[in-house]
């Protein structure tokens, strides 16, 4: 089985993307691993899945459940899935999802400085190196927004990332994989929940950082965006896609539709497989997306 960094070597060499979803608990896990599962017996081939958890999301869970839970399936069922502390604010929380085992560290000092984005991220590489150099390690420039949650109108402030900008940030902090803002957003706005409304992301800009930077890259905030933008994106750079806030519904529908059709259960796994089945389906059809995967 391939580790993180060979899986993310490989779908690179083959302009694709790998799926990052967020769990806050074992439905959503279910569910993403369940999609995973039925592209994988599709292709026949293991599709890698990235697991990310938030400070909230890993707080809920527990740190060390988080590592023990994710590897435990990779062991048991000899698949590529991979843990990600996503949106890390402190080196301490590094330092912590390290030595816990992650397999890959988003240290986000987006909203810090410039300055002061470049010296703590280039310390997260260094701590997370000395505990285990196979760690991934992420940094964040621009701006898009913070909060994984519906939303009446965009966060002010979004700033999109230049090739200069990229350039000197990879340089001067050692990171493996770049997180740059190219019309992604965190959340999703109220039209975008109907469908009314699809985020864009700016293809040229992506192609023009990657060429400049020559790292993996992520795109943060894939909720809601155009499907013929996350085929472009993929194929233009970017590596990992997290998608999160739509997952975040999906779960909220599920539970919904489990309580509603089941009044007097009082089971969880009776009411909550209707969570796993929502989730399941957006991740597939993610998936198929990230990897070019046409539909039958
Ligand atoms: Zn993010």
């Amino acid at each position: 089985m391939k580790t993180l960094r060979e899986s993310l070597a490989d779908a690179d060499a083959r302009r694709v993307a790998i799926g990052h979803f967020n769990i806050s608990e074992l439905a959503a896990l279910n569910g993403i691993f369940a999609a995973g599962q039925n592209i994988t017996a599709l292709r026949h081939d293991s599709t890698p899945i990235l697991i990310g958890v938030s400070e909230g999301e890993r707080d809920f869970i527990g740190v060390r459940r988080a590592a023990a839970l994710i590897r435990s399936m990779r062991e048991e069922y000899d698949y590529p899935i991979f843990l990600n502390a996503d949106h890390t604010h402190s080196l301490e929380r590094v330092k912590a999802a390290a030595g816990a085992g992650f397999d890959e560290i988003l240290f986000d000092g987006s909203g810090l400085p410039i300055e002061e984005n470049i010296a703590q991220t280039k310390e997260a590489v260094r701590i997370a190196h000395a505990i285990d150099p196979e760690i991934v390690v992420e940094g964040e420039i621009g701006y898009i927004g913070t909060s994984s949650e519906v939303m009446e109108k965009r966060p002010d402030n979004i700033a999109l990332s230049t090739p200069e900008e990229a350039v000197r940030f990879v340089q001067a902090t050692g990171i493996d994989v770049l997180a740059p803002a190219v019309g992604n957003m965190h959340g999703l706005l109220k039209t975008m929940v109907t469908g009314a409304e699809h985020k864009r992301l700016d293809i040229e800009r992506i192609k023009a950082i990657r060429a400049a930077c020559g790292k993996y890259m992520t795109l943060h905030g894939g909720s809601g965006t155009a499907d013929e933008d996350f085929v472009a994106a993929a194929k233009s750079g970017m590596t990992i896609i997290h998608v999160s806030s739509e997952l975040r519904l999906a779960w909220r529908r599920g539970v919904e539709a489990g309580l509603k059709n089941n009044p007097e259960e009082i089971a969880p796994y009776k009411i909550l497989p209707a969570a796993v089945f929502e989730i399941q389906k957006i991740v597939t059809d993610r998936i198929k997306l990230f990897n070019g995967i046409e539909e039958e």
